[in-house]
Order: structure tokens, then C-alpha cells, then sequence
């Protein structure tokens, strides 16, 4: 941190600080403990084909079911588990747990759905990631064709010709690869020439003062027909209004995510979910004839 701040700051001692340094000793054993413990928890939240109305796929996001402090976002606690190394630990529960749980889906008839996985880019540089996804669909009976990787901009840029191998590798294994949080990154287009990716996921910032008109649309259009150009999918975050969606659908978005459809959800609650089949509302000239 003082580093980050540069030689020449200043720094002074205040309670603030030694509070903060306290809380993250207590946060890495707690997180240590957790681990042991099994105190963390996957939620889904679907993802819409916006053609169809139906549900394509879920994104898994880690929970925390802290002692005393109740369900925790991953915000809270990601660069703790990745400072420390625990994220290792941490990511492989996730993917294995994922696999887990969109296999039993798979063989419950509720397929095809796509589950994406949020990867740090500590495990995605470190860990031998290859091995360990290949090992995990092995062991889960996972299709890897539903298997999404999520990735952020700033892991991709941070050792581009391993990453390049890495991506080559993982599409070899034939999982999928999206590029997360889309647009807010220090991006060089240059990467979506180069690396093997398959999804772009357009950041919630985009979405949030999504409106006809703004600046904000005309950086999502251009997303969703670059991706397009590219032949590479694209998923909106952040969905939270109907005129977001009516905005996305003019632009021909192809996935989008969001608060508008549903939260992330225990996997029970999705589950019942994908059992009852909603058609998410969509404006009437986008709904597809019903069959007769
Ligand atoms: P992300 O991958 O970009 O995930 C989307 C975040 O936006 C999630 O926050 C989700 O709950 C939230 N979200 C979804 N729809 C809406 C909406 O309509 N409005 C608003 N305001 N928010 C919405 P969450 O679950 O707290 O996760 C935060 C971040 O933590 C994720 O961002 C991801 O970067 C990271 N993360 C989550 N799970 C994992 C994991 O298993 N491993 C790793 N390495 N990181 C994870
Ligand atoms: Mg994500
Ligand atoms: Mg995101
Ligand atoms: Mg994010």
C-alpha cells in the first residue's frame, strides 16, 4: 500500500489503520478457518438468452457464511484470500463444487446449461489452472462444453504470452472463456486478436445509467457489435431495469444478467427455478410465436 502511494508520500500513523490491519489478521484466520469449516456456499444467478426468454446458463458466486457476520460478498474477502495465497484453495472448492452441481443438472434433464466461474488471476497465473480444470471435469463428469471461465481484462494483460498458452490449453480441454467486467479495464483491444476467447461480459458500470441516447449506449452498442464482428458472445451485467433491457434488446444483446431477472440464488432456489422454466418478459415483438 505505502508502496503503491510512492517514495515520496508521507505516511502517518492513525488508529484507522492499525483497526484495518487488525481486521485482515482476523479476516485471513477466519478465512483459513472457513475453508476447513465449509463455511462457504455457491449462489447462482441465470443468465437470459434474450432471443428466447429462457434461462442459458448461471454464473456461480461465491458466499461466505461468516460467524457473526451472516452472508458475505466476495468483495469483502477476495484480495485477503488472494494476498494470502488461500484464493488457491479457495477456487478449486469453487470449480469443483460448480461441476458438482451443474452435472447433477445436466442429469436431472434441466440441460443444457452453461455454468461460468469467476476466476482470480492469482490461481489463473499460478496454480497450474490446465491440470486443475481438466482434473475437475474428470472427476465431476462435467461437460466441458458448459463450462465457462470468467476472467478479468487486468489477469489477461498481466503475462500475455502465458496467458495466450494458458487460454490455448484450456480451449484444448473445450471449456469456455469469458472476458469479465468488459470495457473498464486498461484494455488493448489487441488481446481479443490473440487470445482464444469465446464470451465478452459488458461491464454493470455500462448498464447501470443505461438509457436511449446517453453515452453509456453508444459504448454498449459498440461492445455488442464488436463482439459480434468477432463472433464472440455477449452478456450484459448489472440488469436491473426494463428500460436497460428494452436498450439491450434494441442492440441485440444475446445474454443479460441482473437484479431485473433474479439475484443469485442458493442452488436449491435456482434449481426451482429451472423447474418452473419462467419466460422472462421481454417487449412483445421479441417473443417468439408460441407453438400451437
Ligand atoms: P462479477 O464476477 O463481475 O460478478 C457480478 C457481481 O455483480 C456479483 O457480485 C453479483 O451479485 C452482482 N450483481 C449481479 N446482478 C446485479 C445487479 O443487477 N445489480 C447490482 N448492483 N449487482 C449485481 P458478488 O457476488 O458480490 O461478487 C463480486 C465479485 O467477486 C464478482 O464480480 C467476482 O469478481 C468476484 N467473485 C465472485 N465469486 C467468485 C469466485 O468464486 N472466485 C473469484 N476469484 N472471484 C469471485
Ligand atoms: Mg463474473
Ligand atoms: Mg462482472
Ligand atoms: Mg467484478
Amino acid at each position: 500500500q505505502a508502496k503503491a502511494e510512492g517514495r515520496n508520500t508521507l505516511r502517518f500513523y492513525s488508529p484507522d489503520m492499525e483497526s484495518i490491519s487488525r481486521n485482515n489478521i482476523s479476516l485471513e484466520t477466519d478465512l483459513r478457518k472457513a475453508m476447513i469449516q465449509e463455511q462457504f456456499e455457491l449462489h447462482y444467478q441465470p443468465q437470459i438468452n434474450l432471443e428466447m426468454g429462457s434461462i442459458a446458463g448461471a454464473e456461480a458466486l461465491l458466499r461466505w457464511v461468516r460467524p457473526e457476520f451472516g452472508l458475505t460478498s466476495p468483495n469483502v474477502f477476495i484480495d485477503i484470500a488472494e494476498e494470502t495465497g488461500l484464493i488457491n484453495e479457495i477456487g478449486a472448492w469453487v470449480l469443483k463444487k460448480a461441476c458438482t452441481q451443474a452435472a447433477a443438472w445436466q442429469n436431472l434433464g434441466y440441460g443444457p446449461l452453461r455454468i461460468s466461474v469467476n476466476l482470480s488471476p492469482v490461481q489463473f497465473l499460478r496454480q497450474d489452472i490446465v491440470q486443475l480444470v481438466d482434473d475437475t471435469l474428470e472427476a465431476t463428469g462435467m461437460n466441458p462444453e458448459y463450462l465457462e471461465l470468467e476472467l478479468t481484462e487486468g489477469s489477461l494483460l498481466k503475462d500475455v504470452e502465458r496467458t495466450r498458452q494458458i487460454l490455448q490449453k484450456l480451449k484444448k480441454l473445450g471449456v469456455r472463456i469469458a472476458i469479465d467486467d468488459f470495457g473498464v479495464g486498461f484494455s488493448s483491444l489487441s488481446y481479443l486478436k490473440n487470445f482464444a476467447v469465446d464470451t465478452l461480459k459488458i461491464d454493470r458500470s455500462f448498464i447501470s445509467n443505461l438509457l436511449a441516447g446517453s453515452r453509456d449506449e453508444a459504448i454498449v452498442r459498440t461492445i455488442i457489435s464488436l463482439a459480434k464482428s468477432l463472433e464472440l458472445k455477449v452478456v450484459a451485467e448489472g440488469v436491473e431495469s426494463n428500460p436497460q433491457l428494452a436498450c439491450l434488446l434494441d442492440h441485440s444483446c444475446d445474454e443479460a444478467q441482473g437484479y431485473l431477472f433474479s439475484r443469485p440464488v442458493p442452488s436449491d432456489a435456482f434449481e426451482a427455478l429451472l423447474k418452473e422454466n419462467p419466460r422472462y418478459l421481454v417487449p412483445k415483438q421479441n417473443i417468439p410465436p408460441k407453438k400451437v
